[in-house]
């Protein structure tokens, strides 16, 4: 690849829907275009789509992906796999490193996402039982029995936001001490949810392999559709401290 083939006036670091969407614009607008991606990221987990328009369900997100991938390569961007490990410089003139190349451009877009902070196993598959996105997948447990999982303040919320959608929510401690609140205390004491304390010893999943039930270190077992851990997330912004 010779030097001038790496010369962009925008990049776009990132491929999942932000990233792609900018690159698309940017293309659109005149803009001479890179798109770097390493792959992997929250869309590429979605195995169908859910509350996109346009996009029916059995799409999965490596589909939405490469559909909208072909469409800015289409346009004249340009797409790179590889994951861009530094950017140095300043504003009008930036380097990126990916592997062994090195890219120029102008302007620098950051769409490289965050990824949701995983429990400890016994856990379903994501998808089958385990889900991150409640506006995506809250609505396929309507009337369903349902689980959430942490300590924090958002698992205590979310617990009671799924009471929209099921009278059966429980919100699964998994052994620790819950750290919401007391005003939060009070609230989920006044809401139908039941607080399960014990840790999850073992899991049953149907020949689907979605989630059945999970069995407790007090030797009881629950029956659940899904649920929603709620351990946090990484945010992929180291890139945003650009060396000089
Ligand atoms: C299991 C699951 C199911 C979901 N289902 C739905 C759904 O049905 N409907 C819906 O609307 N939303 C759904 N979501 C949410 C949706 O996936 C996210 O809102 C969306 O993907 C966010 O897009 P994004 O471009 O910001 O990030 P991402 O999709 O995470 O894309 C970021 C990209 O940047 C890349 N990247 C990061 N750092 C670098 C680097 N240094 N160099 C190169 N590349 C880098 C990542 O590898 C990734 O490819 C779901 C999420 C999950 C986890």
């Amino acid at each position: 690849m010779s030097e001038a083939d790496t010369e962009y006036q925008v990049a776009v670091v990132g491929g999942g829907p932000a990233g792609l969407t900018t690159a698309l614009y940017t293309t659109r607008l005149g803009h001479d275009t890179v798109l770097i991606d390493r792959g992997g990221g929250r869309a590429a987990m979605m195995q169908e789509t859910h509350n996109v328009i346009g996009i029916t369900e059995e799409v999965s997100g490596n589909e939405l992906i490469q559909t909208a991938k072909r469409q800015i390569e289409s346009y004249g961007a340009d797409t790179v796999r590889g994951l861009v490990s530094d950017i140095h410089g300043s504003s009008g003139s930036y380097r990126l490193d990916v592997g062994e190349e090195t890219y120029t451009a102008d302007r620098v877009v950051l769409a490289t996402g965050f990824s949701d902070d995983r429990p400890e196993p016994p856990l379903p598959r994501t998808g089958r039982g385990l889900h991150y996105c409640l506006h995506c997948d809250a609505y396929m447990f309507i009337d369903e029995s349902v689980y959430v999982m942490g300590t924090n303040e958002s698992s205590a919320h979310v617990a009671m936001i799924m009471l929209n959608f099921t009278d059966e929510v429980d919100l699964l401690l998994r052994g620790e001490e819950p750290e919401w609140s007391e005003e939060t205390d009070r609230q989920l004491r006044a809401h139908p949810v039941d607080v399960i304390e014990a840790e999850i010893t073992g899991m049953n999943t149907d020949q689907d392999g979605w989630l059945n039930s999970f069995e407790f270190e007090d030797g009881t077992t629950r029956e659940y559709k899904g649920g929603f851990p709620m351990f946090g997330a990484e945010y992929h912004a180291e890139l945003a401290r650009c060396s000089t």
